[in-house]
């Protein structure tokens, strides 16, 4: 006798707004094929608004989890039973397990960079000098403290987020923290070890340059960017003219997507075909 055939997905997906330009579907179903779990993720138009009625959908649909982006990365957390340790501290959640019918919430932006960074070197009792203090800063400089990174110096052209984001890790993990006001021009320290750009400058944009001086760029400092597109910013560029070791941002948007097999499936994933899916987009 034929076997039974199962017509019935499990279900997955994204909830932002603008959302027409987020590749994260295109990656997440081609890991989902890739390794025959059978499952869909649909990218959804969903703003503060209309989350919780989403949340509700997706719960009620027997969803395994979803991923938010924004607006809705601090407003999902009304709505989450419990929180991750480093999501706690970060005060944003990007990737939501439904497990009993109970909302766990995890911020995987930080976890994606920080797994990118040790495969390259090792970052205990290293010293990281971060330019910027948004979203992506916030989730990396909580991340690789905790991960045992000695030192982090945000620098940044808003005092006040810069100041704020070195109390939180000051506050929270048992790394030191210090917070430098970014001027142009400003010299990277020669006391560090890694230096990354977690600001927007150079999405869309292969040359923009963070305001540094480029000869602080010494061959012994780890260079990386969060900015996936396009992956060879002028930044690491120049950092390997310089001579430095460099990771591009596309390291992260992977991790994060095979973090999403791990926490929804408990799969690990193969990152090889999500890879490709982000290297065709950005690099055509
Ligand atoms: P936010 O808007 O929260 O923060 C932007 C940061 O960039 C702020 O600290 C801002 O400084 C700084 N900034 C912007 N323009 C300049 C400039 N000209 N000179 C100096 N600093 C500047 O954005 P996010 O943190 O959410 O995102 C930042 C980048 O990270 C985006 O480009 C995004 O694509 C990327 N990203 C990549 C991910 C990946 O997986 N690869 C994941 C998440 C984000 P100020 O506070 O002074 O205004």
């Amino acid at each position: 006798m034929a076997e039974q055939e199962n017509f019935l997905s499990e279900l997955t997906g994204s909830f932002s707004s603008p959302c027409s330009e987020n590749p994260t579907v295109a990656v997440m179903e081609a890991a989902y094929q890739h390794q025959n779990i059978p499952a869909r993720y649909i990218n959804c138009d969903v703003g503060k608004a209309q989350l919780q009625a989403a949340v509700a959908g997706a719960k009620a649909m027997g969803w395994r989890g979803f991923n938010c982006s924004i607006p809705n990365k601090q407003a999902i957390i009304e709505y989450i039973d419990e929180l991750g340790t480093s999501a706690k501290v970060i005060g944003a959640v990007n990737c939501v397990i439904i497990r009993d019918g109970k909302l766990i919430g995890e911020n995987t932006d930080g976890k994606g960079f920080v797994e990118a960074l040790i495969e390259q070197i090792d970052i205990n009792d290293k010293s990281l000098s971060l330019l910027g203090a948004g979203g992506a800063a916030r989730a990396i400089a909580v991340e690789s403290a905790l991960a045992g990174a000695k030192s982090i110096t945000i620098i940044n052209r808003d005092k006040e987020k810069g100041q704020a984001l070195a109390d939180l890790i000051k506050d929270n993990t048992s790394a030191d923290a210090h917070f430098v006001h970014w001027t142009p021009g400003i010299s990277i320290a020669e006391d560090q070890d890694i230096l990354v750009n977690a600001t927007s400058v150079g999405l869309d944009d292969a040359e923009a340059m963070p305001e540094i001086d480029a000869n602080s760029l010494r061959s012994a400092l780890f260079v990386a960017d969060v900015i996936p597109n396009p992956p060879q910013t002028r930044l690491l560029r120049l950092a390997e003219e310089k001579g430095c070791r460099t990771l591009n941002g596309l390291n992260m948007l992977v991790n994060q997507g095979a973090l999403n097999l791990t926490y929804w499936f408990e799969v690990e994933a193969d990152k090889a075909p999500m890879r490709k899916v982000l290297e065709d987009l950005f690099t055509g």
